[in-house]
């Protein structure tokens, strides 16, 4: 790991990574990308938006990708479907998307209710259209590091950690949690990079003992300031890429940043760089479709 040049690893306040500064200008790179694919082909890049219900917190995130996808240029499909859709319903709708070759990217907004088979209408994504890096295609290629699309905020992940130097190989990367969306794949990343992975969860017993041997410690847990400074080695890396209502992480921010030499904030780290990655895979999958 590169320790910034100005602090020493027992500095008292971490460096921000900010996820909101790099975002800005994938958006532009993906902005730039949209518009001459646009003047190339006359296709613009599309992304299909589906949502089941109206949950307001999914709402909102649905809103705010479709807003950054129209200022990078990207237009978007937005498929509204009601709460009491069946997965058939929905594997039907997902099916059409993956067959219509004027949507390039589609996401599924999820949790899509527990009445809905997930996996099911995950599979139902094409993987050249599979810009969320939902599917089971997506988790294999991306651990196998062969071409394909990788989870958004893994991926986001790991280029805020190369933007700011962090060097992975030979590291200690412990991440805390393992859903298919977050935990699992950053782990497959990390150890792509020649990190050394340790995975924890609710099972795990000791926890601190394992974080604290953590020279890059990834906290995807959910649960709001669960990781305290106690559990961080002086000069560590850390990630949060949890998001509890209030703006709240799942690190909690103050006593880590004692300890960590380099931290994401809650807001304006890890979020921005998801639906960043989403606007680049849309256009990466809309330039290899072209
Ligand atoms: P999730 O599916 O609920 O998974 C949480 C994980 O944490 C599980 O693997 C669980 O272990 C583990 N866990 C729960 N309690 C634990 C404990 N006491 N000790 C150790 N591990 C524990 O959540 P998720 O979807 O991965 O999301 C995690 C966080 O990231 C949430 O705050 C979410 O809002 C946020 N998030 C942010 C973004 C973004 O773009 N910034 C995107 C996705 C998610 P088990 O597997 O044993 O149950």
């Amino acid at each position: 790991m590169t320790t910034p040049a100005t602090q020493s690893p027992t500095s008292p306040t971490a460096r921000l990574m900010d996820g909101s500064a790099l975002a800005r200008r994938m958006v532009e790179e993906a902005a730039e990308r949209a518009a001459l694919l646009t003047r190339r082909t006359g296709r613009t890049p599309c992304l299909a938006t589906v949502l089941v219900g109206d949950d307001p917190a999914s709402v909102t995130y649905v809103r705010m990708k479709r807003s950054r996808c129209e200022q990078a240029g990207i237009r978007s499909r937005h498929v509204a479907l009601p709460a009491a859709t069946t997965t058939a319903e929905l594997v039907d709708t997902l099916t059409a998307l993956s067959d219509d070759p004027e949507v390039h990217g589609i996401l599924l907004q999820h949790p899509v209710g527990p009445h809905i088979d997930e996996r099911a209408a995950f599979e139902a994504i094409a993987p050249a259209k599979d810009v969320d890096g939902v599917t089971y295609h997506s988790f294999a290629t991306m651990s196998f590091g062969a071409d394909g699309f990788a989870s958004c905020t893994p991926a986001g992940i790991l280029r805020l950690l190369d933007h700011y130097g962090v060097e992975l190989a030979g590291k200690h990367a412990v991440v805390v949690g393992r859903s298919a969306i977050l935990g699992k794949p950053v782990g497959m990343l990390l150890l792509g990079r020649d990190a050394t992975v340790t995975y924890c969860h609710s099972r795990t017993t000791d926890l601190a003992a394992l974080t604290r041997q953590a020279d890059v410690l990834v906290a995807a847990v959910g649960r709001p300031r669960f990781l305290t400074g106690d559990h961080i080695k002086p000069g560590a890396v850390v990630i949060d890429a949890g998001y509890n209502p209030g703006n709240v992480g799942d690190v909690d921010f103050d006593s880590a940043r004692t300890r960590a030499s380099l931290i994401t904030p809650v807001p304006g780290g890890v979020g921005p760089m998801t639906i960043a990655t989403l606007l680049t895979q849309t256009v990466d999958a809309a330039e290899r479709l072209s």
